[in-house]
């Protein structure tokens, strides 16, 4: 077990969701321990972004329970999800979706501001961060400059720069090439590794799974430990 049988840092259970007559989760739950990185996998369209956004309280689940740090995150009202998102979460999506009109350095210094931290030490802080993630180099030029991995691991520095204890990231590499990709997932787990902040990484990529820790799979909108997907059914019950 990933929590040695501790209280998770994060915990869904019994989640449901659906869009319209599309259930997209129908009683997933998962746990995630501290410093964990999970990755989430499944087809496409088997809810893995569903559930991510869940988790991070960027969607409210229509029952069940997201519980953080035990806090119940499906209750809170949308400004304190996004304060959560603002200073405990990080969130990362398949395109850096990064500020096109700000320096990669501003881009990164941005939540450290929002967050009430003096512009130097947040550029100074933005600055540690982006050399974590090999991108240093580029923290002058605008992110219309940088090639597909240099803006995702930008993208990752910023998620954590504020000293995320989770960071969600859905489909990080999803538009990179595999050499990028790589890159990419060695300088992320090398630097949650080092800040102990916990991961969960959704992935279609089998590579890319492989750096997680542990592996769930979505299907048919419920999330299954991965190892025990060999088992027939029955025996999973
Ligand atoms: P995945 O990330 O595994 O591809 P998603 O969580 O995005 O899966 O989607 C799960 C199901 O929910 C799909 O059938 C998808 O079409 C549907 N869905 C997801 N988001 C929305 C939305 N905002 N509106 C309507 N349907 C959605
Ligand atoms: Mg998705």
């Amino acid at each position: 077990m990933s929590t040695q049988g501790g209280t998770p840092l994060l915990a869904a259970r019994d989640l449901y969701k659906s869009y319209g007559r599309n259930e997209a989760l129908r009683g997933a739950s998962v746990e995630l321990g501290e410093g964990e990185i999970l990755a989430l996998t499944g087809a496409s369209g088997s809810g893995k972004s569903t559930l991510l956004h869940c988790l991070a309280g960027i969607v409210q689940p229509d029952d069940g329970a997201v519980v953080y740090d035990r806090r119940r995150v499906d209750r809170m009202t949308e400004d304190q999800r996004s304060e959560l998102r603002r200073t405990e979460f990080g969130v990362v999506f398949q395109f850096a979706q990064l500020i096109p009109e700000l320096t990669v350095l501003d881009n990164v210094s941005l939540p450290l501001l929002l967050a009430g931290t003096d512009r130097e030490s947040a550029r100074a802080t933005a600055s540690e961060w982006l050399e974590r993630f090999g991108a240093l180099g580029q923290a002058l030029a605008r992110p219309g400059q940088l090639s597909g991995g240099q803006a995702q691991r930008a993208a990752l520095a910023r998620s954590l720069a504020t000293g995320a204890r989770i960071v969600f990231a859905d489909e990080p590499t999803g538009a990179l090439d595999s050499l990028a990709a790589e890159q990419t997932m060695t300088a992320l787990v090398h630097a949650v590794r080092e800040s102990g902040t916990a991961v969960v990484l959704v992935t279609h990529d089998a590579q890319v799974a492989a750096y997680a820790d542990r592996e769930v799979q979505l299907k048919d909108g419920k999330a299954v430990e991965a190892g025990l997907g060999a088992l027939p059914a029955q025996e999973r019950a």
